[in-house]
């Protein structure tokens, strides 16, 4: 007799499931997750469906489904998710699966062990197998769910029959620290009225249930946190889980710290930087339902939550949500995907929201819920412009005189000042002096970035670096190399030239080396013992440091003139929680933009703080050229080792997109970033109206386009945040 068949989906490049044979006496339904043989190796899969009609001639071929780990089946809420996602950005559904199984190819010997326990009557219908079962159980105690079912020798199908009955229940074994519950109400703080109006908003939205989506809209400063944290408290109370999504894990030391004070415990944690030990603990503790609140990166969308009630996107416009390599999601749009499937609500956080996000609130779709003024009374740094084409900083130099005038102020009165430049790095480009020459990378259209610290040349796109050579390799002149512009690197030496007794400390990803480096290093600035800070994004999110009163942005228009339709989004964005540091303490803060175009709309928004004048004349730029949210996009980048295979690949994969009046091809054109790693690029934009399935658009276009062979690839980027 045929045995049942059920199809996997395995976590590798495919979208497509395999059928396997299911073993006589394994129970096994959609959601399980099992071992199974693929190729020479076992992996990791999940049950994603019963295969009701079979191939028959393929049965003697099929292989067995391995052992089922002893895990809580994945809802089906997260597989409708994970299918929602493949769908969506037309990446392979396993793909997107391996997000949801990133505990480690296998749980080990650290994972959540499922209990039975006898709980309710015996049923009607008893069997010997049953007996032995209740018999074994009968000191209703929780008993491990393979070990009792060897010591009455049923299979596991027995117990789940008998849990399906109400005579057991399967609860998750107590392990050796079970993490403590968030206490909802260890330490509540003090509400102003205009917070406590806030909380109450996001509390009832939590406690209603129910898919809503809420843009908790609140300037820098005025206690996003502590009021979000009203709604997570509500759902704690309720029993269910909360997702908290961060942009840059790294940074959110202060923020553990501050869940601990207002709630007794830290969260779990979820990001790359887990050790496989840790990660296999917290994965378990979330699927079974013991992880009351996850704070995590990105990544933790496709977690198997237990009881998920709750999802909080804080500073919701970073575009760190989008992920750019595998499947290219952005997290807060799949977010609200996610929330609208489980059917829970989700709070979407920042002091200057998306356009995208601004204009679902102007039109109702979200909930608006706001927090216009700083706690405390504080008010928002004032913004001034400098304008460089006046006030320029001496040749070779890049802070200008009034701007280093202040900071000695600031140094002077024992508080702490900012320089924001968004480069790593000493300098962005290396040039000869004798004969012009400049250093580039072999592999990349690229320069070299000038690395002090590490003493290097590198290249930021590929990770290729050289020594500084002392000789010009070109014309072999000596001491004729020149750094060009500057890099926070070089702005830490002017400002140490500037300010000999200052302390300095330099915050750059690169010189990163942990999150545990990184968070004692944010600490001791909040701590007073820096004067002044040289960064670079990294220093925009989400900080507390009370000392700090003067932020310097020392190249305001470094983000404007780079072609990118949310050039200028970005800009003001940045910008603004960047000197949303200043002040937060002592409420005179104060910011300077070194601009060569203080006319500039976003430079002009910034000094008048008026932020309605940014969105109003963003949203209508965008309703004008049907850019998002007004319209859709994609983009399709095609690359190969030759420029003409990808050109010519480009033209093809061009001209055989389907006509549809609805959508408008742009190009191929070579891409702003033209070769990467020895690759020749070139992009394809694709431009809808709103309400166009733009991702079905597109797998028809790639279904009858060439096909990618040899070295050729072709990557598609649906809501593409980068244009390079
Ligand atoms: P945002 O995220 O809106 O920039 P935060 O949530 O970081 O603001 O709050 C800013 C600072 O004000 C934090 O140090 C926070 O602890 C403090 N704060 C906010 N609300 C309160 C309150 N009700 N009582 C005490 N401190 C508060
Ligand atoms: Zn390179």
């Amino acid at each position: 007799m045929a045995r049942r068949v059920v199809d996997v989906l395995v976590p590798v490049a495919l979208n497509q499931t395999y059928s396997y044979r299911v073993p006589d006496d394994a129970d096994l339904k959609p959601g399980d997750v099992v071992c199974v043989p693929l190729g020479p190796r076992e992996v990791t899969a999940v049950v994603w469906a019963e295969n009701e009609t079979p191939d028959p001639r393929l049965h003697n071929r099929l292989k067995d489904i391995g052992e089922k780990l002893d895990v809580p089946p994945l809802k089906p809420e997260l597989r409708s998710f994970v299918d929602w996602v493949a769908n969506y950005t037309l990446s392979a559904r396993g793909m997107v699966l391996r997000m949801t199984l990133r505990m480690g190819e296998h749980l080990g010997p650290e994972r959540v062990r499922m209990g039975v326990r006898l709980v309710g009557d015996p049923p009607p219908r008893m069997t010997p197998a049953r007996g032995r079962l209740i018999e074994a159980l009968s000191d209703k105690l929780l008993h491990g769910k393979s070990e009792v079912a060897k010591e009455a020798g049923v299979s596991a199908g027995v117990i789940d029959g008998l849990v399906d009955e109400g005579t057991l229940a399967i609860e998750p074994m107590p392990r050796e620290i079970a993490a403590p519950s968030p206490d909802p109400s260890f330490s509540a703080p003090d509400f102003s009225d205009e917070q406590r109006v806030a909380g109450e908003a996001l509390k009832t939205l939590a406690a209603n249930g129910g898919f809503h989506v809420a843009l908790l809209d609140g300037v820098t400063g005025s206690g996003k946190t502590e009021v979000y944290f009203e709604a997570v408290a509500e759902i704690v109370r309720r029993g269910q889980q909360v997702m908290i999504l961060m942009p840059e894990i790294a940074l959110t030391g202060q923020f553990l710290d501050r869940f601990a004070a207002r709630f007794g415990v830290r969260p779990v944690e979820w990001h790359s930087e887990l050790t496989p030990r840790t990660r296999a603990r917290n994965w378990a503790s979330v699927a079974a339902g013991t992880a009351r609140v996850v704070v995590g990166a990105r990544s933790a969308l496709f977690l198997p939550y237990a009881n998920l009630g709750l999802i909080i996107v804080d500073e919701e416009h970073d575009q760190a949500y989008k992920q750019s390599d595998g499947a290219h999601y952005h997290a807060r749009d799949m977010a609200v995907v996610r929330g609208s499937i489980a059917k829970i609500p989700v709070v979407l956080c920042s002091a200057t929201p998306s356009v995208e996000t601004e204009v679902n609130a102007r039109t109702g779709r979200y909930q608006r819920v706001v927090l216009p003024s700083r706690f405390g009374g504080q008010h928002m740094p004032q913004i001034l412009p400098i304008d460089l084409r006046r006030e320029s900083p001496p040749r070779d130099k890049f802070i200008s005189p009034r701007l280093a005038e202040e900071i000695r102020t600031a140094v002077d009165r024992k508080e702490q000042a900012l320089l924001f430049l968004n480069r790593r790095g000493y300098a962005p480009l290396t040039l000869c002096r004798a004969c012009g020459h400049r250093f580039s990378c072999t592999i990349c259209d690229a320069w070299l970035v000038d690395h002090r610290f590490r003493q290097k040349l590198a290249c930021h796109h590929c990770g290729f670096s050289m020594p500084r050579p002392h000789v010009c390799p070109h014309c072999a002149a000596a001491e004729s190399l020149a750094a060009i512009g500057p890099g926070v690197e070089r702005l830490q030496e002017e400002a140490a030239a500037l300010f000999p007794d200052a302390r300095t400390m330099v915050l750059s990803s690169d010189l990163v080396t942990s999150i545990e480096t990184m968070r004692s290093e944010l600490n001791e600035i909040a701590e007073g013992r820096v004067d002044i800070i040289i960064g670079t994004q990294l220093v925009a999110k989400g900080h507390n440091f009370p000392r700090l009163n003067l932020v310097g942005v020392v190249d305001a228009d470094l983000g404007l003139g780079n072609g990118d339709p949310r050039a200028a989004e970005r800009t003001f964005q940045l910008l603004n929680q960047v000197i949303g540091r200043a002040g937060r303490d002592k409420g005179y803060g104060i910011g300077y933009l070194q601009t060569h175009q203080p006319e500039h709309p976003v430079m002009q928004a910034l000094v008048a703080a008026n932020r309605e004048a940014f969105y109003a004349t963003e949203i209508e730029a965008r309703e004008r050229a049907m850019y998002p949210p007004f319209g859709r996009l994609a983009s399709l980048i095609i690359s190969a080792g030759d420029r003409p295979t990808a050109e010519g690949f480009a033209r093809k994969l061009a001209s055989a997109a389907p006509f549809d009046e609805r959508v408008q091809v742009l190009g191929p054109a070579e891409a702003p970033l033209a070769v990467i790693k020895g690759r020749y690029r070139f992009r394809i934009l694709v431009k809808s109206a709103r309400n166009f399935d733009l991702s079905n658009y597109l797998r028809d276009w790639v279904a009858v386009g060439p096909k990618t062979k040899g070295n050729l690839k072709l990557e598609i980027d649906v809501d593409p945040q980068s244009f390079l």
